[in-house]
């Protein structure tokens, strides 16, 4: 089920996006492949479906996309992290730097209560600063982080490393070097 160079193949560079110097790596075409999207759902679902995981915790916008599907076929929660100002209900925050500038990150406090094993989710990883904030609002409830997964590394940028130093897995299906 899963050909690293079909998943590769289904990713869009655009350079020059969001500024100057920079190349985005566009999803979307890997979505609008009912082939594409099948070949990243399966090989999360078969990684993880024996797993201890507890809980899916998606990190907005583009971990959601792969986040409910994997919640939805292991049968687990999905907890939603927000970006600041969007989830209603009491929130605990934790800000970080990103390849672009500054963010915060939002959980709802009640969603973990502690012990959870939680998958994070999110469609790519650059410096790791939104995982590793989504990992600290993990931790701040006093669960842990099992594995923290993604479709593309960009492992140049250094995250992936910088999260395994922090204790926290990572696991992705591609990388752009
Ligand atoms: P990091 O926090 O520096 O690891 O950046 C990762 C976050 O920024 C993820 O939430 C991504 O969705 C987003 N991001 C950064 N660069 C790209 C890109 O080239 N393509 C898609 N998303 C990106």
């Amino acid at each position: 089920i899963f050909d690293e160079y079909a998943i590769k193949s289904l990713i869009r560079p655009v350079p020059g996006f969001p500024k100057e110097g920079v190349t985005f790596r566009d999803i979307t075409p890997l979505f609008q492949s009912p082939k594409g999207l099948r070949m990243v759902a399966d090989s999360l679902i078969q990684r993880y479906i024996d797993s201890p995981v507890t809980h899916i915790g998606a990190i907005d916008a583009r971990g959601f996309l792969i986040g409910s599907i994997l919640a939805y076929e292991l049968n687990r929660p999905l907890v939603l992290f927000r970006k600041a100002g969007k989830l209603p209900a009491d929130t605990i925050s934790a800000g970080y730097a990103t390849e672009y500038g500054e963010a915060t990150l939002q959980m709802h406090r009640d969603a973990l209560t502690g012990g959870e094993q939680v998958l994070l989710l999110d469609d790519l990883i650059a410096t790791g600063g939104t995982f590793l904030a989504a990992a600290s609002l993990v931790r701040q409830c006093g669960a842990d982080v099992y594995e923290a997964a993604a479709i593309i590394d960009l492992p140049d940028l250094g995250g992936s490393q910088v999260m395994q130093d922090s204790g926290i897995p990572t696991y992705t299906l591609c990388a752009f070097a």
